[in-house]
């Protein structure tokens, strides 16, 4: 089975079912528990929490296990499909021509998160550039350029230019070579109308093929607010989960990807451009649960 990399307590609930060929109550309570202990401390919602002990609950009692296998298995196979469920498959990223919007609130991580996608994109052997239309925080054009010629990839900014809808406009012309172009937007401290008014206008130029939305791993209750007014703005294709490194395991941004029926795309753990990983459910469950 998938899930190698169980919580020690975890394993410990699952290894007392060894030998048992029937799953008692006691059992399913007791492994329903240290998964909602788990879960809740890496911050996912309670709300999701509670879904998906009762999908476990029910199913571990009410399917019949498949002729052959121990209780053991059956609940491992039945908590591993849920978990699943509820992180989700990857975003489909077709490895092919397309603009990425990318939003979020400031210090999500989106320019440096702009500069890592493009460096993995090119290492798919597809040309990307970057357009960086934050002309909010200052020192972002600087960041993302440097950023950019560490990754090797192509820039667009104009620090001279206050009007992020026009660098977006001149950014697309200058960068009609590149196949993957990701258009990295300002954010503010907090949600705010001029942000979602600049995105959208933004977006509406643009038009691209993908809005991501990027979260801080540490990113709590907010999410679910964040995620409904950027995709009730633009509409949320992907999410991005960023600073995995840190001691936060990320559980916060399901409900973002929740919220607006959305998937994970990448998740960054670390400050260079490398440090981008594809989002796979397996690796992020252990995360979770571990
Ligand atoms: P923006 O305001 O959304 O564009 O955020 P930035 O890209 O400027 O990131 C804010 C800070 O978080 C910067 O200091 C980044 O170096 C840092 N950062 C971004 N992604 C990661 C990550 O995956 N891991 C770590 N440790 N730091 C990150």
């Amino acid at each position: 089975m998938v899930l190698d990399n169980l919580g020690s307590s975890l394993r410990g609930s699952l290894d007392k079912l060894r030998g048992k060929s029937r799953l008692s109550e006691e059992d399913v309570a007791e492994i329903v528990k240290e998964i909602q202990r788990s879960l809740i401390q890496a911050d996912v919602d309670i709300a999701l929490v509670q879904e998906l002990s009762s999908s476990i609950e029910e199913r571990a009692l009410n399917e019949e296990p498949p002729g052959g296998t121990s209780a053991r298995d059956h609940v491992l196979r039945i908590v591993y499909e849920e978990l699943v469920a509820l992180v989700g498959e990857s975003t489909d990223l077709p490895l092919e021509s397309q603009t990425i919007l990318l939003a979020g609130l400031q210090g999500s991580g989106k320019t440096t998160t702009a500069a890592k996608m493009a460096w993995w994109f090119s290492k798919k052997g597809l040309r990307p550039a970057v357009i960086q239309t934050d002309t909010f925080r200052p020192g972002a054009y600087d960041q993302a350029k440097q950023m950019c010629e560490r990754a090797e990839v192509d820039f667009y900014g104009d620090p001279d230019e206050e009007d992020p809808v026009e660098i977006a406009r001149k950014g697309l012309e200058e960068t009609a070579d590149a196949d993957i172009r990701i258009v990295d937007t300002s954010g503010r401290s907090g949600l705010n109308e001029t942000l979602i008014e600049e995105l959208k206008s933004i977006e509406e130029l643009v038009a691209p093929d993908r809005n991501l939305l990027v979260l801080d791993a540490a990113i709590g209750q907010g999410a679910k607010d964040q995620a409904k007014a950027f995709g009730d703005a633009v509409g949320i294709d992907g999410v991005v989960i960023t600073k995995l490194d840190g001691t936060a395991k990320g559980g916060g941004a399901l409900a973002a990807v929740d919220q607006t029926d959305s998937t994970i795309a990448f998740l960054g753990t670390g400050e260079e451009v490398a440090d981008i990983e594809r989002f796979e459910p397996n690796g992020f469950i252990s995360r979770l649960l571990g």
